[in-house]
């Protein structure tokens, strides 16, 4: 049986991090589906279009991974697509708590879809993509965090902000 899962995320923009949970997402299960939120209540930076562009671009031609972006609820959009995982990166004892109860939300919503968490390399447990936008607004240095084209999108949006 195809296990199918979903990586759900406001990806404002995608990070190191992120990509790194994909991959190991990837070499879990058999198709892994990025799907970006359009989070209207975070205000992203990034338009939806622009978030999914930039992790097309980031991830090239993966094998087994789809990025789609999603404006209905999650377990819904999961049905959809025939993902029964949902992955969520799990950094450090603070994201814990959201987590869990995000998980819970979801399992009560849908008994039949199962949240799994994964957590990166260390070096990118601190990496959030609220951070490097801070960071790259008051020009500081982000492409140990992000890929190239990501600085570059970072650098153009604060030329208008
Ligand atoms: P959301 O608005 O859903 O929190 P994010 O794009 O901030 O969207 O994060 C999507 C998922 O990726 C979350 O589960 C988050 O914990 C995880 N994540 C974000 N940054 C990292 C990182 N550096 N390492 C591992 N997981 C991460």
């Amino acid at each position: 049986m195809t296990k199918v899962a979903i990586y759900p995320g406001t990806f404002d923009p995608v990070t190191h991090g992120h990509t790194e949970i994909i991959h190991r997402a990837r070499s879990l299960f058999d198709r892994v589906i990025v799907a970006v939120a359009k989070s209207r209540g975070k205000a992203p930076v990034f338009t939806l279009e622009e978030r999914v562009s930039l992790i097309e671009r980031v991830l090239g031609d993966l094998p087994g991974v789809e990025v789609c972006g999603f404006n209905i609820l999650l377990t819904d959009f999961s049905r959809q697509k025939n993902a029964t995982i949902i992955v969520r990166g799990l950094r450090m004892v603070s994201d814990f708590e959201y987590e869990f109860q995000l998980a819970s939300m979801n399992r009560h919503l849908a008994p039949d879809i199962e949240t799994v968490f994964l957590t990166p390399a260390e070096h990118y447990s601190h990496l959030s993509s609220s951070l490097v936008r801070e960071i790259s607004g008051l020009g500081g240095d982000v492409s140990q965090f992000v890929h190239p084209v990501v600085v570059s999108a970072l650098q153009e949006k604060s030329k208008w902000r």
